[in-house]
């Protein structure tokens, strides 16, 4: 009786080591490198180095962002090479009109989705942990559009992250000039790849997302 017990207390803590508490398996890093090797689109690159003339604002390395709490520990974008490469072309459209992106995020790790979560439990504005966020994949973008000959963002509806209607994209905006921006963010985006989020008109999902698997890898570790 008391092995019998022993063996399903075994299997149990398998299977919580396998899953997480909300019965999703992310990808860590031993496995992310034979996907790499089995696939060379997997690789997670570090956009700065990638795209010329990247600016990167970095706010979950900061306490500047809506939980208040710096979530990274360097201040890094990464995202899967096919993005890479499209970030790249619309980099280039952008600079022949006097433009450049500017990214606030990238690609997450899965754990930083849970913390988001258990802090603001509302799945509108956060990804759910049972599903993971596009941004776990290496999949999705928050980023918007700087001028080049001043380096300040051109304005826009709201700011990053805001949890305010005006944030949705659908959202009339009266000033001619946001309206302008915001339209030419979401072409320039929409024409390599990408579909702006419903909610959030800084947030793009790279269409094909689907393929690639949940990661919880930090920088650190994808760095060493
Ligand atoms: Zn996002």
């Amino acid at each position: 009786m008391k092995t019998a017990g022993l063996i399903i207390l075994c299997v149990c803590s398998l299977n919580l080591f396998a899953q997480n508490k909300y019965g999703l398996t992310a990808m860590k890093l031993e496995e992310y490198k034979k996907s790499v090797v089995a696939n060379p689109e997997n690789e997670l690159i570090n956009l700065e180095k990638f795209v010329p003339g990247l600016a990167l604002e970095i706010r979950y390395a900061t306490t500047n962002n809506f939980t208040g709490k710096k979530i990274y520990a360097l201040a890094r974008a990464y995202a899967r090479k096919p993005v890479a490469e499209s970030l790249k072309k619309i980099q280039a459209d952008l600079k022949k009109q006097g433009l450049a992106l500017k990214i606030f995020d990238g690609y997450r790790p899965y754990s930083a989705t849970v913390m988001f979560y258990e802090t603001y439990h509302d799945t509108t504005y956060v990804a759910s942990p049972y599903k993971g966020s596009r941004h776990n994949r290496g999949c999705a973008m928050d980023l918007t559009i700087i001028d080049l000959k001043t380096g300040k963002e051109i304005p826009m509806p709201t700011e990053y992250d805001s949890f305010k209607k005006e944030a949705w994209p659908t959202t009339p905006v009266a000033d001619p000039v946001i309206r302008q921006n915001r339209k030419t963010l979401i072409d320039a985006m929409e024409k390599h790849g990408f579909k702006v989020n419903a909610s959030e008109w800084w947030h793009f999902d790279f269409v094909g997302w689907q393929k690639f698997a949940v990661m919880d890898i930090d920088f650190e570790e994808l760095e060493k």
